[in-house]
């Protein structure tokens, strides 16, 4: 793919940042997974997120069957980060972004394999709860965090930070392509 192409396209995008990198840089571990099985409320409710993505390990060598990967991150504020309602609220714009640059890269002659973030909200009900296949594969992304991808050391190498104030929300996608 022609970086200085799509960097070109990038500059054009509201990203906060964004950077390229060797996927065997990232940390998979299995305690991320801990964490959405304990933790999180999606678990076990769509097919973006685990048991249905797969194990930790299935996860890694798909991403590291990718010999390179593209980091977007956006940040936006908001008057409360403990509401919820108003953080999730900011998400729909990045997946949007998300997109914008998968459209791009596609126009560039590449096909990512993308992790967005949280669950897949596409659907009003997640075919995996009726035990049904994803409707719709190809646009869905699933979660980072979901893959057991420990995002802090990815943020602190790209000079990012995980939270920028007390009401910055920070969304990040990974889109890997060959
Ligand atoms: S596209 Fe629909 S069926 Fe597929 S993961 Fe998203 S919500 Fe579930």
């Amino acid at each position: 793919m022609d970086k200085a192409a799509l960097e070109e396209r990038l500059a054009e995008l509201p990203l906060y940042s964004y950077g390229f990198f060797d996927p065997r840089e990232l940390e998979f571990t299995d305690r991320v997974r801990w964490v959405c099985e304990h933790e999180c409320p999606m678990y076990g409710t769509t097919w973006a997120c685990p048991p249905a993505v797969g194990a930790v390990a299935e996860c890694k060598k798909k991403c590291l069957s990718y010999p390179e990967c593209l980091m977007i991150a956006s940040v936006t504020e908001v008057s409360d980060i403990s509401n919820i309602d108003e953080t999730l609220a900011t998400r729909p714009a990045h997946e949007k972004l998300t997109n914008r640059v998968r459209d791009e890269m596609r126009q560039l002659g590449v096909k990512p394999f993308i992790l967005s973030t949280e669950a897949c909200t596409i659907c009003s009900r997640c075919a995996y709860l009726d035990g049904l296949p994803c409707r719709m594969p190809g646009a869905m992304h699933p979660c980072v965090e979901s893959q057991g991808i420990n995002v802090i050391p990815l943020l602190e190498k790209f000079g990012l930070e995980f939270q920028y104030g007390e009401n910055v929300v920070t969304w990040v996608s990974l889109l890997f392509f060959a």
